[in-house]
């Protein structure tokens, strides 16, 4: 499915549903009541103890339409349990983050805006930059549109420019952007990947490029810091530290760098005890790993705070095989809803920063962006392509959510 002009959000869920896999798409209920049930709503976050004017997330968090649409109008009519009805609508008001994950996906920014003026208040409205060249270059699941080969440097810089428009004059409304998730990790782990090797110098060029750019006043940036499983590790959490210090001083120690995002898309627990398979890695939950990394960070001169994904954390222990399969692992759940009331001052908010219900990476072995951790038996199958609507994913998600993430009544 290309992505042709967008005209509006509603326009927008209508490609959400032709992207849906094998399935009669049911009809789409108009945008405008959708935006009346998913986001004119009181927010959940609650109050922070004590107001941080640079912590943009104790303000109130834009639901998008986008995803709220993915939920209101694939999902429910299409439950096989209906009564997860109620608990997917609640879902659908929660914010979870806009993953710009193509050039044609900015101009939604301008549709996010206009709701949300439309709605009052002050919202923030939450982004994923998400479109590097040779993106994923150690998976395949998740590989974008631009690559160095077909001149990605010059077309991510033209991406970055179109996005700064927008959030230009979008002021005051305000942003929050996770960048780059699974990017400058790789940089850490991944260097003997070929692809990993060839793609390090724009990575590291252009995330610094990215944050000069897009150092404004209503911008507040973290930079993907992979998770505990990954980067936690005593081999590899001083060179990560050393990296993330040295992109965010080469952008000049921009402002609106407020530090990094952990745990984007994966399964961590916040602070459950040890398990058998993270044994050998005392950061063997994002606390630790945060614990740790922040203080390093300190040292080398980025003062970071951090900000957790909680969109499929649910349930603890994982089920994975290994700590490190990241493909619709079977057994997870909704985790702690977004909220900047998190009792810990490194850590700004819980949020979700993976729309749940959105698809890691196919199973099908014959698609191009196969990647054989889609495969694994801890994998959810059949699986569509990574960022198609995958129900019996959503569905799972629903089932399992962490014990007390849903009120009885109420919001
Ligand atoms: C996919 C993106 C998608 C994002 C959020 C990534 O794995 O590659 O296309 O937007 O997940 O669902």
């Amino acid at each position: 499915m290309k992505y042709t002009t967008i005209v509006s959000v509603g326009s927008l869920a209508a490609v959400a549903l032709a992207k849906w896999d094998g399935v009669a798409p049911p009809a789409p209920t108009s945008f405008a009541t959708q935006v009346i049930q998913a986001i004119d709503q009181p927010q959940v976050t609650q109050a922070p103890a004590a107001e941080d004017k640079e912590n943009f997330l104790q303000g109130k968090v834009y639901a998008n339409g986008y995803y709220s649409s993915e939920v209101m109008s694939l999902a429910i009519p299409s439950l096989a349990n209906q009564a997860l009805a109620p608990q997917a609508s609640k879902v659908a008001k929660e914010p979870s983050f806009f993953w710009m994950d193509k050039m044609d996906k900015v101009p939604m920014i301008k549709e996010f805006v206009a709701d949300a003026k439309k709605k009052g208040g002050d919202q923030v409205i939450p982004l994923v930059v998400y479109d590097l060249p040779d993106r994923d270059c150690s998976a395949l699941a998740s590989n974008g549109e631009l690559s160095n080969a077909n001149g990605g440097a010059a077309k991510y810089r033209e991406y970055i420019a179109a996005i700064k428009k927008e959030l230009q004059a979008a002021a005051p409304i305000r942003f929050v952007l996770v960048i780059e998730p699974d990017s400058l990790a790789n940089l850490v782990t991944n260097m003997d990947k070929q692809k990993c090797a060839g793609a390090a110098a724009n990575y590291r060029s252009l995330t610094v490029m990215a944050l000069k750019e897009l150092n404004l006043p209503n911008v507040r940036m973290y930079l993907d810091a992979g998770h505990g499983g990954w980067l936690g590790w005593d081999a590899n959490l001083g060179k990560a530290a050393k990296l993330f210090a040295d992109i965010y001083k080469q952008a000049g120690s921009p402002k609106s760098v407020r530090g990094l995002a952990t745990n984007v898309a994966n399964y961590n627990s916040w602070d459950a005890s040890c398990a058998s398979y993270t044994k050998g890695n005392e950061q063997c939950n994002e606390k630790r790993y945060i614990e740790k990394l922040g203080p390093e960070l300190a040292k080398k001169g980025f003062p970071a705070h951090f900000i957790m994904d909680t969109s499929r954390n649910g349930v603890q222990p994982t089920k994975q095989i290994e700590w490190g399969n990241w493909c619709n692992v079977i057994g997870t759940g909704f985790g702690k809803r977004p909220t900047a009331n998190t009792g810990n001052e490194m850590l700004d908010a819980f949020v979700w920063i993976k729309p749940g219900g959105e698809c890691d990476g196919t199973s099908n072995t014959s698609a191009a962006r196969y990647d054989g951790k889609c495969g694994s038996p801890d994998a959810l199958k059949p699986a569509p392509e990574a960022g198609s609507w995958f129900q019996a994913y959503f569905e799972q998600l629903l089932t399992n959510a962490e014990a007390g993430a849903w009120p009885a009544s109420g919001s």
